[in-house]
């Protein structure tokens, strides 16, 4: 006998809702669902950050459903991003991979990608490199990408402390992007005096640091090509 299932969406939601409470979230110690439970002011980590003394949002707080998980028992609570609350902070939990988002959460990934490693330091006094290992990982937590490196040179200044270097390639696309920049400008309002002046400087030595490096006589007899043939 063929019985007719009649089910509304309402229904159907209600009923997916008792067996899988949130099925995109899971306790990042025992996998089980987590699932509403009260409402708070806590602050966020990027509120924190914009308005530290400002009132936070109300959010909906999540719980571990297992009572026998640590999670449950020590009242931890996340947001929706997978942000922590609550708990013993001084307590290892032994969360899985080390990670304290629930799974399916921006936050899993965040801490996921944050495990950038650093594999090998190369200091020859006036320049250093260093070599990162860097990640992609998704809202579960797992790495998605093969691992990409990262190379970066660092130069030593006068007082002993290391700026950032980028390379001269990265130097002459930045310039050469100004440039085109304050041609479109002065064509789009020729009667504005400031991007002649701003395109009139990139042709000449004055405003020149560092005066000796290639990408500044390349980026300077581009700018003058553009003021010669464009009569800009
Ligand atoms: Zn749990």
């Amino acid at each position: 006998m063929e019985k007719k299932l009649n089910l509304s969406l309402e229904q159907a939601k209600k009923w997916v809702d008792k067996i899988f409470p949130n099925p995109m979230m899971m306790c990042p110690k025992c996998q089980t669902s987590i699932v509403p439970r009260e409402q708070a002011r806590v602050q966020s980590l990027s509120e924190h950050v914009c308005d530290p003394n400002g009132e936070p949002y109300l959010k909906q707080l999540y719980g571990c459903l297992n009572k026998n998980c640590a999670c449950f028992k020590d009242k931890i609570r996340w947001t929706e991003d997978g942000e922590r609350f609550g708990g013993k902070y001084d307590v290892d939990y032994k969360f899985i991979d080390d990670n304290d988002a629930p799974f399916g959460t921006i936050f899993r990934k965040i801490n996921a990608e944050r495990q950038s490693r650093l594999v090998l330091t190369l200091n020859l006094y006036f320049i250093k490199w260093r070599i990162l290992e860097l990640f992609k990982a998704n809202e579960w937590g797992k790495i998605v990408d093969s691992k990409y490196w990262k190379l970066e040179t660092f130069v030593r200044q006068k007082h002993g402390y290391y700026t950032y270097y980028k390379s001269g390639i990265h130097m002459l696309i930045y310039c050469i992007g100004k440039i085109n920049q304050y041609c479109k400008s002065i064509k789009e309002a020729p009667d504005e005096p400031f991007f002649r002046e701003k395109l009139k400087e990139e042709t000449e030595f004055k405003s020149w640091w560092p005066k000796t490096a290639w990408w500044r006589w390349v980026a300077m007899w581009y700018a003058r090509y553009r003021r010669l043939y464009e009569k800009i």
